[in-house]
């Protein structure tokens, strides 16, 4: 019973990189090879494992991948300047600064000055702004997978009422825009909302995206509820260490009608978004093909 209530985050996330698999081998028919460019600055050990993923994920899904490695001292205008570059170069297609950046980088500008159509994150203001106003833009890639595994777990999300833990630039805030595009109601709640739990309690659909461990316990969950739990949260529990979710999940499981695990949930749906973000970008840039 509880088995069936979990969305199993591996297996949509396998099913995207199939579809993202065939996208590319048709783009490659029509003699357009995806291109995904990453770029890592300095040393950051999870950074370097984040980025190793990608371009391994990538070649699985016949993408082309270029990795630029940087030290940690790089200035901000030699990798404004490597961005220039591959901005300007039609063999790349999609652009992907890890972050975070060394302290004498500064991200915003870093963000700012990719092109919208190879940001592959979905984080320039062009496509912020797109994604507010409905466009067909880059969105950013955990939200996006989100998106998708609501779809999947509801069907037609519209007039739901949606409840989104968390306001951050690459989660909440973006989440929360593309629940309103799927015709929910939306609640935004953070830090300064009043009985976050209560806000919560009304929703048909919970995203949780805070960076706290079990904030969210079954007091905030209405039964039947469908929760997506984004937060991944590092803790010691009975001398292990283990990952946990924002979401309580032992607690909540009886009430919710599904919720993502954490880890196996969210997690593999971001760089599926990815590799499908870089079929798009190859398509934005080449409107004539196909
Ligand atoms: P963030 O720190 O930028 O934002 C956290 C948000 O939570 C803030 O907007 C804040 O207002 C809100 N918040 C803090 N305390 C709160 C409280 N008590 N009640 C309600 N809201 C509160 O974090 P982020 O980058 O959005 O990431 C959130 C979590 O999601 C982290 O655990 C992160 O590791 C995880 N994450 C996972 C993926 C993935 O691929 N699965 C991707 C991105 C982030």
């Amino acid at each position: 019973m509880s088995e069936a209530k979990k969305i199993d985050g591996k297996l949509a996330a396998a099913r995207v990189l199939e579809k993202v698999r065939h996208d590319v081998a048709e783009l490659k028919a029509e003699g357009l090879a995806p291109c995904l460019a990453v770029v890592l600055v300095g040393d950051d050990p999870a950074s370097h494992v984040y980025v190793r993923n990608k371009v391994q994920r990538a070649e699985e899904v016949g993408i082309r991948s270029i990795e630029h490695r940087l030290p940690a001292d790089t200035e901000q205008v030699t990798l404004l300047a490597l961005i220039e570059r591959m901005n300007a170069d039609p063999a790349i297609n999609g652009i992907l600064v890890q972050m975070p950046l060394p302290p004498q980088i500064d991200e915003a500008s870093v963000i700012q000055a990719i092109r919208p159509d190879k940001d592959v994150d979905g984080f320039h203001k062009e496509n912020v702004g797109g994604l507010v106003l409905g466009q067909n833009v880059l969105t950013p890639c955990t939200p996006t997978g989100c998106l998708y595994l609501l779809e999947q777990a509801l069907g037609d999300l519209s007039g739901k009422h949606a409840v989104v833990i968390g306001r951050s630039n690459i989660v909440g805030k973006p989440m929360a825009s593309l629940l309103l595009q799927a015709h929910c109601s939306v609640t935004l709640v953070h830090s300064r909302s009043k009985d976050a739990a209560a806000l919560c309690r009304q929703a048909d659909i919970v995203v949780a995206a805070v960076g706290r461990p079990r904030m969210v316990g079954a007091d905030w969950i209405k039964p039947g509820a469908v929760v997506i739990d984004v937060g991944i949260n590092r803790i010691e529990e009975n001398g292990r260490a283990r990952l946990v979710g924002d979401v309580d999940y032992d607690a909540v499981l009886p009430q919710v009608s599904a919720i993502t695990p954490v880890p196996g949930g969210v997690g593999p749906m971001t760089i599926a978004f990815l590799m499908r973000n870089t079929v798009l970008a190859t398509r934005l840039q080449n409107p004539l093909a196909a």
